[in-house]
C-alpha cells in the first residue's frame, strides 16, 4: 500500500493483488507491467515475480491500520476482477472495505462483465455502499463502451468512468447512471495522442448530463510539462461523498480481529 500517490484521483494506493494480463488495446502500454517487470528476479521485492498474478494476504488489513480518512485506489497494480482472482478472494477485499468505511474507495477494471455479476449478487453489500465506487476503463469505442452498459447493469451506487488513454472519439453516449468521468491521455516514450477535441467533447456530455468531471493529465512524452490544464482551468471535480468519522485504535483492532488479519493486528499493536 503505498501512503501517498501520484495519481490526481486518488490518496493513496492499495495493492491485494499485484499482477495482471492484457485484455484491449488500452493495456498496451500498461505501466503497472513496466514497473513490475523492471523487478522481476530481485529477491525480497514486492514485484520480485515481475506482473504473475499473486494474491497478497498480508496486504488484505492495510486500510484498517489507516485511522484518517482518504481516497483510496483499490489495486492500482492489477486488476481485482482478473480471471485468476478466486471470488473467495474478492468478497474478502469487500468485506475489509464494508469494514473500514471511514475510507473512500476506488475500484476500477477492464473485466467489466465479471464485476458486474458479482456486484449484483455475491457482493450486493458492496455494490450499493456510497463509499465504495465502481469503475470501468474506457480507451475506445469497440472495447470501451459495452463496459459503460455493464457497469450501469452491476447496479452500484456510485459508478464511474477512467476514460483513459483515450484512444479515439467516443462520439455521443449514454451517462445515465453513471456519477463520475475521468479523462486522460498515455504518457510515457511509446504513448499515443490525444485530440483536443475528443476530451471537450467528453466534457460536454459531462456538462449536459451533469456528471462530475475530472480532466487528469494530457499525458505524452513529457506528461509533467504538459500538465492538466484544459482550456484554461483545471478540471477536478470529484462526486459527493459522505464525511467519514475517524475510527479509535481500539476499534480499528476490534475489526481486525473479526476479520481474522493477524499481520496486521501486530502492526496495530506495535503503535
Ligand atoms: S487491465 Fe490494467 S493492470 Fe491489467 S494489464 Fe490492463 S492496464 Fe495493466
Amino acid at each position: 500500500m503505498s501512503a501517498t500517490s501520484k495519481i490526481e484521483w486518488t490518496d493513496s494506493t492499495w495493492n491485494p493483488v499485484r499482477g495482471c494480463s492484457k485484455v484491449s488495446p488500452g493495456c498496451t502500454h500498461c505501466y503497472a507491467e513496466t514497473f513490475a517487470e523492471r523487478f522481476r528476479g530481485v529477491k525480497g521485492h514486492p514485484f520480485e515475480h515481475g506482473f504473475d498474478l499473486r494474491l497478497i494476504q498480508d496486504k488484505l488489513g492495510d486500510p484498517i491500520r489507516w485511522s484518517a480518512p482518504r481516497k483510496i485506489f483499490v489495486n492500482s497494480m492489477s486488476d481485482l476482477f482478473h480471471e485468476d482472482v478466486p471470488d473467495e478472494y474478492i468478497e474478502k477485499v469487500c468485506r475489509v472495505m464494508l469494514s473500514a468505511n471511514w475510507h473512500t474507495y476506488q475500484v476500477l477494471t477492464k473485466r467489466a462483465g465479471r464485476m458486474r455479476d458479482l456486484l449484483r449478487n455475491k457482493l450486493r453489500s458492496a455494490a450499493v455502499a456510497p463509499h465504495i465506487w465502481w469503475g470501468v476503463s474506457v480507451e475506445n469505442r469497440q472495447h470501451g463502451l459495452p463496459r459503460i452498459d455493464q457497469l450501469r447493469a452491476a447496479g452500484a451506487t456510485v459508478a464511474f468512468l477512467s476514460i483513459e488513454p483515450l484512444l479515439e472519439d467516443l462520439g455521443t453516449f449514454s451517462l445515465d447512471g453513471i456519477q463520475w468521468v475521468i479523462v486522460g491521455g498515455e504518457s510515457g516514450p511509446r504513448s499515443r495522442p490525444m485530440d483536443p477535441e475528443w476530451v471537450r467533447s467528453i466534457r460536454t456530455l459531462c456538462q449536459s448530463s451533469r456528471v462530475p468531471f475530472f480532466f487528469k493529465q494530457w499525458g505524452g512524452t513529457r506528461k509533467k510539462k504538459a500538465g492538466r490544464i484544459l482550456d484554461g482551468r483545471i478540471y477536478d471535480q470529484l462526486p459527493e461523498h459522505p464525511a467519514h468519522a475517524v475510527v479509535s485504535p481500539d476499534e480499528r483492532l476490534e475489526i481486525l480481529e473479526g476479520l481474522a488479519v493477524a499481520g496486521q493486528i501486530r502492526a496495530i499493536r506495535s503503535r
